[in-house]
């Protein structure tokens, strides 16, 4: 079983079509795959046609912006009816505010010296209502202000840098919600992302089985092979069900390919075999 469930399509700030994605993660290799878009279900129907048309498994997804503890972080849900009113109200809520808070960081960057970033971050849009940081960044590049969209991260767009716009997201507790109600599992993504405190970190745990939290991301292309082994330590002790995803966004971006990790240490229950 080749599970990739984490990835991104033009519906939010991936490159290729839903389509070309499903084909891609076909041709390395995927059989169980879910299409997990920043906030947005937009790509699902074209996800799952073309996905089961070559023989995959499909697993509607969504990866959903929080702010817990004044930080942001994702809750991806698995296995989500699309249909479902409240997650589209949900996630039409939290898209609410990315057109002004892009307006907001292309000021922020013009303060720097880089003017014309909203027009140009918008020339790399497919979906106008979801217009990310990572459009900013395919910007930067091209005009040669960093050298790749990690290294503008770092250096604009990355908490506490010029570019940075602090927002407001959903709450843990509707996220976590909204994919219940969706009959979906709630996972919490790439966890070694996050700059939470140890303290932090065992209280997010906590908070997140007490929605109805079921599982995490083990093995993400977010995580180093040490992450890998810190958060199935964090699955076994939570009692967590383990995911795995590449968080493919586009060809050359990002370090993994779709369905190119390591498998999850045998001994973790995979969060797609409740699903499947
Ligand atoms: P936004 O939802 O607009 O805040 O954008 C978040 C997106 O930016 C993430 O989903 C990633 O695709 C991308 N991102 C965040 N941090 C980094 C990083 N350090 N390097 C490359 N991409 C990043
Ligand atoms: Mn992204
Ligand atoms: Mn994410
Ligand atoms: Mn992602």
């Amino acid at each position: 079983m080749n599970a990739d469930l984490h990835c991104h399509s033009n519906v939010s700030d991936g490159l290729l079509a839903p389509a070309e994605v499903a084909r891609r993660a076909h041709a390395g290799g995927v059989t169980v795959w879910s299409l997990t878009d920043h906030d947005e279900l937009g790509g699902q129907l074209e996800a799952r046609s073309t996905a089961e048309a070559l023989g995959m498994r499909y697993l509607a997804g969504v990866e959903i912006s929080v702010t817990w503890a004044a930080r942001t972080l994702h809750v991806v849900g698995l296995g989500v009816d699309p249909s479902c009113p409240a997650l589209i109200e949900g996630l039409r809520a939290t898209r609410g505010g990315r057109t002004a808070r892009a307006q907001a960081i292309a000021a922020a960057l013009e303060a720097v010296g880089i003017p014309g970033a909203y027009e140009g971050a918008l020339q790399f849009v497919s979906n106008p209502d979801l217009i990310s940081r990572t459009h900013f960044a395919r910007f930067l590049v091209e005009k040669g202000f960093a050298a790749s969209t990690a290294d503008v991260f770092d250096r604009f767009l990355g908490e506490g840098k010029p570019g940075y716009v602090a927002h407001r997201w959903a709450t843990l507790e509707n996220a976590v919600a909204w994919i219940g109600a969706a009959g979906g599992i709630a996972v919490i993504a790439h966890p070694g992302r996050y700059r939470y405190t140890p303290l932090e970190f065992d209280a997010l745990f906590g908070a997140f089985v007490d929605l109805g939290g079921r599982a995490i991301e083990v093995v993400t292309g977010s995580h180093t092979p040490d992450q890998y082994r810190e958060y199935a330590d964090v699955a076994r002790r939570f009692g967590f069900e383990a995911s795995r995803g590449s968080d493919f966004h586009a060809p050359g971006e990002g370090r993994v390919e779709l369905g190119a990790l390591p498998p999850l240490p045998p001994d973790l229950t995979p969060v797609w075999d409740r699903l499947l």
